[in-house]
């Protein structure tokens, strides 16, 4: 097979503080496609996160990274032990990196530059340029692995199998770390992510002291607890999803769904076997605004899909015209090697995908420009990203990082990436909104 998934072995040793660390860089890596597994021999690489505060740990640290480099012999150290000057380069001249403690962005430069991440438009949970730089205050959140459907222009399950739901008191603990440690925003991201636990048949486990169904329903609403920004991706139409809406209007989660349609001719659907295809969409768009007027809605598309004429393609712009969707992204349909779309009758040529994905984009910005523009004058609560000579680079609750629009403030004030801003929204283009601060 031509990208079989990348796993990386991990060995957290040490302290409550480094399980933390160990939590986040597995998070991340989950996130990023890579496989997470307990062993040496069979991963294609391995992190170990060491311990340095007294000399049994040094010895243990010293010693696993000895064995990891005997048994697979590309090892990434962070960790306590790491920050202690040369020890480990003296010991092991052979580990590829060393980083000290809490350095997430420094052992994920590393495992990129070691074993690269596959990427996929279709199906690649977050953005190639999410994977250089996750700020610290937001995460990743991987439910499960895999998943049960079968679209015809996806490899996934070929490459990870059917899904395979996390213990939600696992995922919970980790949602928990992570907040815990500063983490504000907690993306929850897998191929599908309300379908969560139909695999386990929703079975039943305890976090911290309560029974809770391993289900999308229990799973959302024990995360809308946490003290965080929880933002949910990927999500299936569903009649079950409606149960999460009032959460959304509550405050308690983010008012925020992506749902990856790829399409809205229900001839394209039933070609690209695409889950929730005979769910009537638009019905169900007006039912969440009724209980949450504000709910942003964000999905991604692809035009030119084998069969897709222009009869199909009006189906699509149509749909556009009438979900008034916020955020959209949209791709021209490539063939991916293995999938079944490849052998559809009927191809689109690259010049009428082309036409298609500008005319696409087209009515999309108008929609947009509009939707923004009804921004202008309201005020909100934002998440600094980032700091740079353009100003505060934030993004509100309807704006997921790296794949939606900012908010953007040009005053002249201290701020640093992680902090919570008040402001009053001044302008508008067709993606990102101006804003001056009032808090
Ligand atoms: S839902 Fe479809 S596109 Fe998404 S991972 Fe499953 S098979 Fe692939």
């Amino acid at each position: 097979m031509k990208h079989m998934q990348r796993k990386v072995g991990f060995v957290s040793l040490g302290c409550p503080k480094a399980l933390v660390d160990s939590e986040q860089i597995i998070t991340q890596l989950r996130a990023e496609g890579y496989a997470i597994g307990a062993s040496y021999d069979d991963a294609d690489l391995v992190v170990i996160n060491t311990c340095g505060f007294i000399e049994s740990a040094i010895d243990e640290s010293l010693e696993a990274i000895g064995d990891a480099l005997g048994q697979n012999g590309k090892v990434i150290v962070t960790g306590c032990l790491g920050a202690k000057g040369d020890i480990v380069k003296t010991t092991y001249p052979n580990v590829l990196a060393v980083t000290g403690p809490h350095a997430l962005q420094e052992v994920m430069e590393a495992v990129h530059a070691h074993l690269p991440p596959a990427h996929d438009p279709y199906t690649s949970l977050i953005p190639p340029q999410g994977i250089k730089l996750t700020p610290q205050h937001y995460a990743y959140l991987k439910i499960s692995e895999g998943c049960n459907h079968r679209c015809s222009f996806c490899i996934i399950p070929a490459l990870r199998g059917d899904l395979v739901s996390r213990p939600v008191n696992e995922v919970l603990q980790e949602a928990q770390n992570l907040v815990t440690a500063g983490v504000k925003e907690l993306l929850v991201i897998s191929q599908d992510t309300s379908a969560y636990g139909v695999d386990t048949k929703y079975k039943t486990a305890f976090w911290n002291g309560r029974p809770v169904k391993t289900r999308f329903q229990e799973l959302v609403s024990m995360l809308s607890e946490f003290d965080a920004w929880i933002r949910l991706h990927y999500v299936y139409p569903y009649p079950h999803v409606d149960d999460v809406i009032p959460l959304m209007a509550q405050g308690k989660l983010l008012p925020y769904l992506d749902i990856p349609f790829q399409h809205a001719s229900p001839a394209i659907l039933k070609a690209m076997k695409r889950p929730a295809s005979s769910e009537n969409v638009l019905e169900r768009l007006t039912r969440w605004r009724d209980i949450c007027p504000d709910i942003a809605i964000r999905s991604t598309f692809i035009v030119g899909f084998p069969g897709e004429t222009e009869r199909e393609f009006e189906e699509l712009l149509d749909f556009l015209e009438a979900a008034q969707l916020d955020r959209v992204g949209c791709f021209k349909y490539s063939p991916v090697e293995g999938a079944r779309a490849n052998a559809l009758p009927d191809p689109v040529d690259d010049d009428t995908k082309q036409e298609r994905l500008d005319l696409f984009m087209q009515v999309q910005e108008n929609i947009s420009r509009n939707k923004l523009l009804q921004k202008v004058g309201r005020q909100l609560t934002v998440l600094v990203d980032e700091v740079n000579e353009h100003g505060i680079l934030a993004r509100s609750r309807y704006d997921a990082p790296e794949v939606d629009g900012m908010v953007i403030i040009e005053d002249d004030i201290e701020a640093k990436s992680g902090d919570w801003l008040r402001v009053r929204v001044i302008d508008s283009t067709e993606h990102d909104l101006y804003a001056e601060v009032i808090e």
